[in-house]
């Protein structure tokens, strides 16, 4: 566990070197919680500048320590070390009503004998603004999440799509510096929780409002997000872009995480010579090109035994390509599963030399006009330029 020293590294005008102001710093937070055994450590040393406007995803398998963040920043948990800054100001021993958040939560928190209207308001009447000032905003919001229509009603006559905007009209209304979600979609059917992402992503769009959201759902990440913050075991793995967490992941874990399918990985041993890297996995051989070489010999570590990481979707089946793949970049594997997905098709395959090993088992998205069939014998080429290394003992990936 790191130690902060006194000076905020955040004042009320700061600005990184690229002129973008800091809207939200949590500076080495880290959370215990007693339990009576030595602690539970929930977060550790979790170190991160957002920005203003930033649309920033916490994501990571259950008990991870995403919600535990949120609720640091929302002021309902206190950091055990490390500080909140929101917008230059250190909050960290401030309640959550004196922090300029507002908090949308799982099960939208409504006030049930108040109509949409009042829970709605609720915010800026408790802050005793007038009446018509109220009215108007209530009415703005709705509008603008398309409730308008439903002002006059209570939150048991409302689907759930409805009542988690109204809880989003809820936080909106008072204009926060920061918005924070906690799974705000997890309740709704699958049909409803695409089509409010996409509702989330245009408000987001419209009111620009710095937002930390909480989620296990990588599409929700990977949609909604200007930078995804991926957690394993209360530490952060990586913070980026959609696009460099699922093309260039930091390690195995995040490679693993992010992607579904998920990433096939395979134990390799791997020779260096004079024109490339000669791959051996049980079941296959590739040969990658020199530059591969280059990154393994500038680590510097043991590269007797690696793991190779491959993407279902970096697979191709080459019946359906229009020239012979480089040699060195194919396998033949017998298809044990063909699971249909509309553009594509999910195989699940294994090496013919290990047809009858369970788990020698990897999944192949190949294009949807392939025609693999199960118990059949299939050719696959693997993009070379789409695998990762990983070394064994740390996970580290070794080609980004
Ligand atoms: P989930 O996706 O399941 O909500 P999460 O990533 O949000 O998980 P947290 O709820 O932040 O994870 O929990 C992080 C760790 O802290 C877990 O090990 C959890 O058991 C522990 N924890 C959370 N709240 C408490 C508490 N009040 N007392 C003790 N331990 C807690």
């Amino acid at each position: 566990m790191s130690k902060t020293d006194n000076t905020p590294r955040v004042s009320i005008d700061a600005e990184t070197a690229d002129g973008r102001e800091v809207s939200l710093s949590l500076e080495n937070m880290t959370k215990v919680y007693d339990d009576g055994d030595g602690g539970v450590v929930a977060v550790n040393d979790f170190d991160l500048d957002i920005y203003d406007g930033e649309f920033i995803v916490l994501v990571g398998p259950s008990g991870c320590g995403k919600t535990t963040t949120l609720r640091t920043v929302a002021g309902l948990e206190q950091p055990t070390e490390g500080r909140i800054i929101i917008d230059g100001k250190d909050v960290s021993g401030q309640e959550p009503r004196e922090r300029d958040v507002a908090m949308v939560f799982q099960n939208y928190a409504l006030y049930p004998h108040k109509t949409v209207r009042g829970n709605i308001g609720f915010p800026l009447e408790i802050r005793k603004y007038p009446q018509e000032a109220v009215d108007e905003r209530v009415v703005e919001t709705a509008e603008m999440l398309g409730i308008g229509e439903l002002l006059d009603r209570r939150p048991s006559d409302l689907s759930g799509g409805q009542q988690q905007r109204v809880a989003l009209g809820r936080a909106i209304i008072r204009d926060p510096e920061l918005f924070l979600f906690d799974e705000p979609l997890s309740n709704l059917d699958a049909k409803l929780r695409i089509e409010m992402r996409t509702e989330l992503n245009k408000l987001h769009d419209r009111v620009g409002k710095t937002s930390l959201y909480v989620t296990h759902d990588q599409a929700e990440a990977m949609t909604l997000s200007d930078r995804v913050v991926v957690m394993n075991d209360g530490e952060i793995q990586q913070v980026d872009s959609p696009e460099v967490v699922y093309g260039k992941p930091t390690n195995r874990f995040v490679a693993g995480f992010i992607g579904e399918p998920p990433m096939n990985f395979f134990a390799v041993t791997t020779e260096i010579h004079e024109d490339g890297v000669t791959l051996t996995a049980d079941g296959f051989t590739l040969e990658l090109p020199t530059s591969v070489g280059e990154k393994l010999e500038a680590w510097g570590g043991s590269t007797e035994r690696l793991d190779l990481g491959v993407r279902p979707e970096a697979f191709r089946d080459i019946a359906l390509l229009d020239e012979e793949p480089p040699a060195g970049s194919t396998l033949e594997a017998q298809v044990m599963v063909v699971e249909p997905m509309g553009p594509a098709k999910d195989l699940a395959v294994r090496p013919t030399s290990r047809a009858d090993d369970e788990d020698a088992e990897f999944t192949a998205r190949v294009d949807n006009d392939s025609g693999a069939s199960v118990g059949e014998t299939i050719r696959l080429a693997i993009e070379l330029d789409e695998i990762h290394l990983f070394d064994a003992e740390t996970g580290r990936n070794l080609l980004v």
